[in-house]
């Protein structure tokens, strides 16, 4: 590296600036690293994922966003209800019966608006923000392979390098390093589809769960996500598998597929009934995914760049927010020390697999056809506790009991063997006899 290259470099460039991105670093630039963070899209942007976890509370307290967050009157999430297709709703997962503690609520938030706040507190900690800038590829030093920048689009047709010490790699399911690098593995199981779209003015639950994620089931394992958002605002998603929603010789229109799955289910159809829906239809496939490696020389994975789960139970901005923070004081022990190799990052590695499985397994056991809640409370009452710590995002505990308890209705599935690790240095040739 040339002279001019190396007074350019930043510490740290942090590829998007969603919840893993400004997580990381707010808390880097806040230990007096100089960071800076490359957005595509311009500031402030629609995204979705807008049910919070409790335990998303710890990080944003870290951060200090906790004030901005109750000023901006993003609705209060206190608990989660599972409807079944005729209607009928089981008693709700309140979170504060659980623990009383500020985390015994939450927020359901328009992205827009959190993402903005999250942006707002990583500058105002001295990081440098550029949106409306794509990175399209790393750069790696050709002797070594280490990463040591990104290429961007100047706008202007052309590209430019940038350099730092290391690469945080936050850009969401564009996943750029693990799709680049062939990383990207798919579940071998968990593969769905979602659509999703909004409605205004649709029916609100009186009292405690009023601001309630519903999780409406339909046949076959389908499910609808009913998420009242501020300003009479209601998210409302479908998520199945591909062939129950595009079924052969019927409409593969979004729109019309919506409104015929609100005919399965009583519930979402009697809220939706005195709304008005709004805006635009999306859609996404190619659901969950983990990356082969965490980080390699100089680059590390967060957030939804390293790994994707099914979104039934929220956890994909609590798994962005914690693996932001895991990053953080990764990435500040690994400058400190001068060592940014791959293997420093296998503790980060192992432990985000390790709260990641936690929700694949019941993630597993909500699709498995022989499982409800239900059922599982019925036959062990004393588990609820330890299952509600599952839905609030406490990650860190012991779940052997309740998983053996569930394993008596559903197949769990083995740990993946891979996502724990940095990718190590390729081995040299061996020499020829
Ligand atoms: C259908 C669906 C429903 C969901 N529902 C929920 C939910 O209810 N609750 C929940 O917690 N989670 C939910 N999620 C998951 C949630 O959206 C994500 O887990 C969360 O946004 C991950 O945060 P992140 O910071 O890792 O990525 P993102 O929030 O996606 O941020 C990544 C950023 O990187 C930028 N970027 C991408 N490529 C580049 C590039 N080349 N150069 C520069 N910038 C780039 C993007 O523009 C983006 O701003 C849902 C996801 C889906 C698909």
């Amino acid at each position: 590296m040339n002279k001019e290259t190396e007074m350019n470099r930043d510490d740290v460039i942090v590829i998007g600036g969603g919840p893993a991105g400004t997580t990381a670093a707010a808390l880097l630039a806040d230990q007096g690293w100089n960071v800076r963070v490359l957005e595509k899209c311009k500031m402030p942007r629609y995204h979705i994922g807008e049910s919070l976890m409790p335990y998303c509370w710890f990080t944003l307290e870290r951060l200090g966003v906790l004030p901005q967050i109750e000023a901006e009157g993003f609705t209060q999430k206190l608990s989660v209800n599972f409807v079944s297709p005729d209607g009928s709703q089981s008693r709700p997962f309140y979170f504060f019966q659980h623990s009383d503690h500020p985390s015994s609520y939450t927020w359901q938030v328009t992205r827009s608006r959190f993402d903005q706040i999250l942006w707002d507190n990583a500058a105002a900690k001295g990081a440098t923000l550029q949106d409306d800038t794509r990175v399209t590829g790393l750069v790696r030093n050709p002797d070594t392979n280490a990463v040591t920048g990104v290429t961007i689009d100047d706008g202007h047709g052309g590209h430019r390098n940038l350099h730092a010490r290391m690469v945080v790699d936050c850009s969401g399911r564009d996943a750029i390093a693990a799709a680049k690098e062939g990383w990207r593995t798919r579940d071998p199981v968990l593969n769905k589809i979602s659509i999703w779209t909004y409605w205004k003015g649709a029916k609100r639950d009186p009292g405690l769960d009023a601001g309630s994620t519903t999780v409406a089931y339909l046949p076959g394992k389908g499910w609808f996500w009913y998420i009242p958002l501020q300003d009479d605002v209601v998210s409302v998603g479908v998520v199945a598998e591909r062939d129950y929603l595009f079924k052969p010789g019927e409409t593969r229109d979004p729109a019309e597929i919506i409104t015929r799955e609100i005919g399965n289910n009583a519930w979402i159809q009697d809220h939706l009934a005195e709304g008005e829906q709004f805006g635009e239809y999306w859609v996404t496939g190619e659901y969950s995914y983990r990356s082969r490696y965490c980080a390699d020389d100089g680059l590390l994975l967060v957030g939804d760049a390293f790994a994707f789960l099914d979104p039934v139970f929220s956890s994909g901005v609590f798994l962005a927010l914690k693996s932001g923070e895991m990053a953080a004081d990764a990435i500040d022990n690994a400058l400190r020390a001068n060592d940014v190799s791959a293997a420093r990052f296998d503790d980060y590695g192992k432990q985000l697999c390790d709260h990641i499985e936690v929700m694949r397994r019941i993630v597993y056991a909500f699709y498995d056809e022989e499982f409800n809640f239900g059922k599982l409370i019925r036959a062990h009452p004393d588990i609820r506790g330890r299952l509600t710590d599952c839905l609030i995002g406490d990650v860190d505990n012991d779940f052997e009991e309740l998983f053996q308890r569930i394993a008596e209705f559903a197949d769990l599935p083995d740990e993946l063997d891979y996502g724990h690790q940095g990718r190590r240095p390729r081995q040299p040739a061996p020499a020829l006899a």
